[in-house]
C-alpha cells in the first residue's frame, strides 16, 4: 500500500461527498469495469491465456466458461441487510456470475474461494488486483482534496493533433486528477507523438545539413501516429519484434513468409472480430483455447499465431473495409469495426 495515498473511510466518504454526481458516477463504474477486467485477466491466466493491459473484459470474458465478475454494492457501514451467500454480514457485496448456468452468486469478497471453489491462488491474485484498484480510487480523492493540476505536470495546452488516450480523457473532462500511471503514460504518449514529428519543428537550431533534413522528410511520408495501410514498420512489428536483432536467420521451425491462416481459423478471427473483439493478442488466445489453433508461444508469451492473425486482419479484412487498425505497440494490435451505416461514431 501506498501510504502517500491513504485515506480512513470516513476521509474517503468526506471527498467523495464533494464531487459531482457524474464524477461519483465516473468513478464508480471506472471501479466496477476495473474489477470486472481484473477477475476475467486472472481467471483467464488461470487457463494459460496471456491478456495484454489493453483488453477490456468483453473480450476476455470470451475466453472464461465459468464465473464472471458483474457488479458489487457499497452499503456505505456494516450492513445486515447485505450479506453473504452464507449470511455474514457485510460493507461490500461482490456479484459473480456462472456462465454455464447463469447462477448469480453475492458474496464478501473474503468468501469467494468457498463459494465458487475458485483456486485459493487465483482467489488470492483477485484480492490483491481489488485491493489495488481501491488504492487507486484513494490515489484520485487525495488528488483532489488537494488541488491536484495537469498544468503541475505538463506545458499547456497539449499540442494540436496530439490525441490523448481514451481513459485519460475521460478523468481530464470531468476535472478529476489522473493517476500517477496515466501521467507516465501521457508523458511517455507525449514524447512519442513529438518523436514522430519532422524534426525542424521541434529542433530548428543544431542541423548542420538541412539538405539531408528535407531528404529525411521526404523519404518518411508515412512517418505519423495512424498509419494503417502499406505501413513500413508492419513487417518489422509482425515478424522482427520477437527476435533478437543479432539473429541472422530464422528459426528453422518458423516458415517465413508465412502462408496464413487455415480457413477456419479464419473464419473464427472474422467471426470474433463482428461481435467486437478488437484485440489481435485477444483474438489469438481465443483461436488457441476454442479452436485448436497451435498453443506455442514466443517468450515475450505471445502465440505464434498472433502475427497470422494480425496479417490476416490487415491484408484481408482490413483490405475488404470491414475493420481497421486503430492503435499498435509492441503488446498488441487493436482493431475498429468500419461502421456500415456510416456514422463516424
Ligand atoms: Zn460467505
Amino acid at each position: 500500500m501506498n501510504a502517500v495515498y491513504s485515506l480512513t473511510m470516513e476521509e474517503r466518504d468526506s471527498i467523495l461527498n464533494q464531487l459531482s454526481e457524474e464524477q461519483r458516477v465516473f468513478l464508480a463504474d471506472t471501479l466496477k469495469r476495473s474489477r470486472r477486467t481484473v477477475f476475467a485477466r486472472h481467471m483467464a491466466a488461470r487457463k494459460g491465456a496471456r491478456i495484454p493491459e489493453t483488453a477490456t473484459y468483453e473480450e476476455i470474458e470470451h475466453l472464461l466458461e465459468d464465473w464472471i465478475y458483474v457488479g458489487y454494492i457499497d452499503a456505505g457501514v456494516r450492513s445486515t441487510d447485505l450479506k453473504c451467500e452464507c449470511g455474514a454480514s457485510l460493507r461490500y457485496q461482490h456479484h459473480v456470475e456462472n456462465k454455464k448456468d447463469g447462477r448469480v452468486l453475492k458474496l464478501g469478497i473474503k468468501h469467494l474461494e468457498e463459494h465458487t471453489l475458485i483456486d485459493a491462488k487465483i482467489v488470492s491474485q483477485i484480492i490483491k488486483g481489488f485491493d489495488v484498484l481501491d488504492q487507486e480510487q484513494f490515489e484520485i480523492l487525495v488528488k483532489y482534496r488537494d488541488g491536484w493540476q495537469l498544468s503541475d505536470y505538463f506545458t499547456l495546452p497539449l499540442p494540436d493533433g496530439f490525441e490523448v488516450p481514451k481513459d485519460i480523457a475521460g478523468h481530464l473532462e470531468l476535472g478529476l486528477p489522473l493517476l500517477d500511471r496515466q501521467v507516465a503514460r501521457l508523458q511517455e504518449s507525449l514524447r512519442k507523438f513529438r518523436d514522430s514529428r519532422p524534426p525542424s519543428t521541434f529542433e530548428p537550431a543544431g542541423h548542420a545539413l538541412p539538405a539531408m533534413d528535407a531528404l529525411h522528410a521526404a523519404s518518411q511520408p508515412t512517418l505519423s501516429l495512424n498509419t494503417d495501410d502499406d505501413d513500413p514498420q508492419l513487417s518489422f512489428d509482425l515478424f522482427d519484434m520477437e527476435q533478437p536483432q543479432t539473429v541472422p536467420d530464422r528459426p528453422a521451425d518458423h516458415t517465413y513468409p508465412v502462408p496464413g491462416l487455415s480457413s477456419s481459423l479464419q473464419a473464427a478471427v472474422r467471426h470474433y472480430l463482428l461481435q467486437g473483439i478488437r484485440s489481435a493478442r485477444v483474438l489469438s488466445e481465443l483461436l488457441i483455447q476454442h479452436h485448436h489453433a497451435d498453443d506455442s508461444r514466443y517468450i515475450t508469451e505471445k502465440p505464434h499465431i498472433y502475427p497470422l492473425v494480425s496479417m490476416y486482419i490487415d491484408r484481408i479484412m482490413a483490405e475488404e473495409g470491414i475493420c481497421r487498425l486503430v492503435s499498435r505497440d509492441h503488446e498488441d494490435r487493436l482493431y475498429e469495426l468500419t461502421d456500415p451505416e456510416g456514422d463516424s461514431l
